[in-house]
């Protein structure tokens, strides 16, 4: 029977390439020649990028600064867009109608842009809606110039924009795939682009409502994108490609010391990713994990070195020992306390019903075993909302004098270490605390055993660099 043109094809390979490994002429060269080695060894691939590195930012920074009534931000964006990403098709470009066809796209995007930001400066106002208009322009910019360039390596590929294939809610800035409806795009779409033997090169980042409006899925959201899309494609495989060798020990701009880790479970980097290691986007994993996907992390700079594999949570190593310590940064400690603050007000109950009412994210929450207080890292930016929320939350308890107090700390930072087996292994908990009251370090709250992999310290801010230096120490050992 002959293969439809439509029917998913097997073993297909997502490979994600971040804004570095797209943003100079040399990464994209890098990039390039990584896919055209890949696709001469598997016949299904998809490649996701996203924006040459800086230009979400430019372009986010131009329509905040346009809706203060500031138009010069996107000018300058423009006409540094235009520079960088015209020298990367001069440098990549050697078909002369393909030259000139592609500069006209990227100019035409880059009016585009222009006028939404003029628009916006007139409105005086920026729309969530407009705000995904604007910042998924450095994806749609980007993918133009790596399609071509395959293709100018000699490999059939072409250009996708996400919003055809990633169908979302409306929740702009923080769009959510469904998976019903991106699986049958992905079979429409892309399905016949890989049984013709063309690369897609699809944009990171994006998608779209059922009605065609454009989302996007948070800031360094392009690994989600892959793993949406690896789930859509049935794919068996996802390479996130970046500008380290894997996840490594810290953040290595942090930490020159920082190692690869080579293996690490879906549970460890997930814990690593929702607490602050900026490699891979925390919601990147589940996706993949549900769906028995592999996820390798690699360096397109040095594409040779094995990076990171990431395996069952059943398959993991190094039980009893420290593998990583992260930070994720600018919160403060809010912490409600009173003697009349007992159990049967349900305290808890409505403060978490509060921030599920406020779309709060809140990552973690001690309680004293009297229950006469509560405390929890709230982002400084939810701050006012959370105390506002809990004033109203609280009122009776509060005018009756049985919460005393509502207390916001200095800013702190959240350090997670990584261990797997921690709970059979307490002595790795002493260990991290003896090692930071050795500095002097003062820890403000602790929090451990809702994970068997993490454990997490609440630490002022201006002690983190030193507690992420003196935690790694321990892993060398
Ligand atoms: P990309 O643009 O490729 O998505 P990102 O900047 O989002 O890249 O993520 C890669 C960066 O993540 C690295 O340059 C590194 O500084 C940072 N990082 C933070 N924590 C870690 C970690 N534990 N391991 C590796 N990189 C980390
Ligand atoms: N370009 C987007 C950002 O900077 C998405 C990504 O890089 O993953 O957030
Ligand atoms: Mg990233």
């Amino acid at each position: 029977m002959e293969k439809s043109k439509d029917a998913l094809p097997q073993n297909t390979l997502v490979m994600k390439y971040g804004g570095t490994s797209v943003g100079t002429i040399a990464a994209m060269q890098s990039a390039v020649q990584i896919i055209c080695e890949t696709k001469a060894e598997r016949e299904n691939l998809v490649v996701v990028t996203s924006a040459i590195s800086g230009a979400t930012n430019l372009l986010i920074q131009s329509a905040t600064d346009a809706a203060e009534g500031n138009g010069l931000t996107s000018e300058k964006a423009a006409r540094e867009l235009t520079l960088r990403h015209h020298e990367m098709i001069d440098k990549l470009i050697q078909d002369p109608n393909k030259w000139l066809q592609l500069k006209m796209d990227i100019n035409r995007l880059l009016s585009d842009f222009t006028n939404l930001c003029q628009a916006i400066k007139i409105l005086g106002e920026l729309s969530p809606r407009a705000l995904d208009t604007v910042s998924s322009l450095g994806e749609r910019l980007a993918v133009r110039i790596l399609a071509a360039a395959v293709e100018s390596a000699g490999f059939p590929a072409k250009a996708v924009e996400a919003s055809q294939i990633i169908i979302t809610d409306d929740c702009f800035q923080n769009a959510a795939p469904d998976m019903k409806l991106t699986t049958a795009r992905c079979e429409k779409v892309l399905a016949p682009l890989l049984n013709e033997g063309i690369v897609p090169i699809v944009t990171g980042f994006m998608g779209a409502t059922p009605d065609g409006v454009i989302t996007t899925l948070g800031r360094g959201g392009s690994d989600y994108s892959a793993s949406i899309l690896a789930v859509g494609l049935r794919a068996t495989e996802v390479w996130i490609w970046t500008d380290v060798t894997g996840v490594m020990s810290a953040d290595p701009r942090i930490i020159p010391q920082a190692k690869t880790i080579p293996y690490l479970s879906y549970k460890e980097v997930s814990e690593m990713a929702f607490y602050g290691a900026k490699v891979l986007h925390p919601k990147s994993v589940k996706p993949c994990v549900d769906n028995q996907i592999i996820m390798r992390i690699c360096n397109t700079f040095y594409p040779k070195k094995a990076g990171t594999l990431l395996v069952d949570n059943s398959r993991t190593t190094d039980i009893g020992k420290i593998k990583a310590v992260t930070s994720a940064n600018g919160y403060k400690l809010i912490t409600v306390s009173g003697a009349g603050m007992d159990n049967g007000m349900n305290v808890s109950a409505r403060i978490f019903a509060g921030f599920v009412e406020d779309g709060v994210n809140v990552s973690m929450v001690i309680e004293s075993s009297s229950e006469q207080s509560l405390c929890f890292p709230v982002a400084i930016k939810d701050v006012n909302r959370v105390i506002k929320m809990l004033n109203q939350v609280l009122e009776k308890e509060i005018s009756r004098k049985d919460i005393e107090e509502i207390q916001i700390s200095d800013t702190v930072d959240i350090i997670t270490v990584i261990c797997p087996g921690l709970k059979t292994n307490p002595i790795v908990i002493a260990q991290v605390l003896n090692q930071i009251d050795s500095k002097g370090i003062r820890i403000k709250a602790l929090s451990y055993g809702a994970s068997d992999v993490s454990l997490n310290l609440i630490v002022a801010s201006e002690n983190t660099k030193e507690s992420l230096k003196c935690i790694h120490e321990l892993i060398s050992q």
